[in-house]
């Protein structure tokens, strides 16, 4: 139960950062009164691939959710395809030591399970309640949530990639330079060879480079399958071959079909950005008693546009970081409040900044048709490597400066052995 002077935090946003924070805040700081809104009501969709990987659901163990998605399609295998046809694929679920098995959970379920979680940890749930603005009040904040003001002690933005709390906190956008657009669509997909069923599978095709695809299996052939390019690589694209993003995703499609796959019943096709955390967003604001989680913060991994497990993980952070302030006595105003929140923000940094500047090191690798084929080929020939960038795709993995050289040396050796008129074309 909230006593009377129990801190009263707001949480914008019933997606999976939303949730999950709200669980992990109620969990951290029993006295608190958590109040989460989301202007949708549930169940609700939201495009995403649908893909969890080891680091996701290792945040939902910890929060006691696991058991929740055990009805959810597990795939156990990772395949990435490069340029010349050269595929790499992680067998799990365990390889060279490793834990890579995940699950794809249409967001559809999923959300509404998450959303159904915070409210059975006690916090305050409201559907159809849009947040339209906050202004600083005393110490807190006062919100205004679908035309009635309220005025709360600390504001946890969550309210994913259009962020109106952003917005409020006077953060600027990712650049359009780290956001990436990508169309979802489900329908069957089916292979005489591969197993599909199994398999997350990533594609960087010569032809279709900077674009990358994806199809994410769901039981009976199903999947979720899809494409992603940057937001100013698209308007290029559009510019230049008046191609939109629909024309991508079936060239895709194509591409997929000339490799043998069969593609039927593609339907619900859907369009969302993705900002990427190479922007380096920040999540906190000057005197203002509020936080950004989530896509909201723009954490989502540039490599494989995965963003579920990095909202679930800084929520946690969060109420940790919240939940050591209570214990040591600390206010919930001014300087207090604003070390925890800093202090939050620092330990994110700390913990994920490698592993993002790799991601996004790696993506622009991907980018170029010679050395995407050069990384796949050797990822390809390692076990240790592939699972290396199984890990990098879901999870949290960094290679270090130490493991880089030695991916790059794998890279470039069988480069060296080629002759010189297979490298130049010539
Ligand atoms: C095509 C595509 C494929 C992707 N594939 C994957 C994948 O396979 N795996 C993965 O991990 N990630 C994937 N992502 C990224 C993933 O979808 C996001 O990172 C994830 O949804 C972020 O969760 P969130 O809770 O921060 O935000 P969201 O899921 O966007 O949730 C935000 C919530 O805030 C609510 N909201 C917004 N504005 C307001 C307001 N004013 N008032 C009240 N409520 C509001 C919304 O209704 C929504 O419910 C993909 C993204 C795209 C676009």
């Amino acid at each position: 139960m909230a006593g009377i002077d129990a801190p009263r935090i707001l949480v914008v946003g019933g997606g999976p950062t939303g949730a999950a924070t709200a669980v992990a805040l109620r969990r951290e700081l029993p006295g608190a009164h958590v109040t989460l809104v989301d202007k949708a009501t549930f169940p609700r969709d939201k495009t995403c691939g649908d893909g969890l990987g080891p680091g996701a659901r290792r945040v939902l163990d910890g929060l006691g959710l696991a058991e929740r998605l055990e009805q959810f399609h597990m795939p156990m295998s990772v395949a990435i395809s490069g340029p010349g046809g050269v595929e790499a694929v992680a067998r799990g679920p365990i390889m060279e030591g490793r834990d890579l098995a995940g699950y794809v959970t249409p967001r559809l379920a999923l959300d509404d399970l998450l959303l159904s979680a915070a409210r059975d940890s006690g916090a305050e749930v409201h559907e159809g309640v849009a947040f339209e603005g906050m202004t600083p009040a005393g110490d807190g904040e006062l919100v205004t949530l679908s035309g009635r003001e309220a005025a709360f002690d600390l504001v946890v933005g969550a309210d994913g990639a259009y962020s109106g709390v952003r917005r409020a906190m006077g953060v600027p956008r990712p650049p359009m330079r780290h956001t990436h657009i990508a169309m979802r669509a489900y329908g069957k997909v089916t292979h005489p060879d591969k197993p599909v069923s199994d398999t997350l599978r990533f594609d960087f095709l010569e032809t279709l480079l900077p674009v990358y695809g994806w199809v994410f299996p769901l039981p009976d052939d199903g999947a979720n399958l899809g494409v992603g390019i940057p937001v100013d690589h698209l308007k290029r694209q559009t510019a230049r071959h008046g191609r939109s993003l629909r024309d991508l995703f079936d060239l895709y499609v194509e591409d997929l079909e000339r490799r043998g796959f069969v593609v039927s019943g593609v339907e619900r096709v859907a369009t969302h950005q993705l900002p990427h955390a190479a922007a380096r967003t920040p999540m906190t604001a000057p005197g203002r008693s509020a936080v950004l989680l989530g896509d909201a913060a723009a954490t989502i991994n540039p490599l494989s546009g995965e963003g579920i497990f990095y909202g679930m993980a800084a929520g946690v952070q969060l109420a940790e970081h919240l939940g050591a302030l209570e214990r040591a006595g600390g206010s919930w105003q001014g300087v207090d409040l604003a070390g925890a929140l800093t202090g939050f923000e620092r330990a994110h940094r700390r913990r994920f900044g490698r592993h993002y500047r790799e991601c996004y090191l790696a993506q622009q690798l991907m980018r170029s048709p010679l050395w995407a084929g050069v990384a796949t080929r050797a990822v390809a020939a390692s076990d240790t490597a592939m699972a290396h960038v199984a890990l990098m795709l879901f999870d949290e993995q960094s290679a270090g400066s130490r493991g880089l050289l030695h991916l790059a040396r794998r890279s470039v050796r069988p480069l060296l052995r080629l002759p010189w008129a297979a490298r130049t074309g010539r």
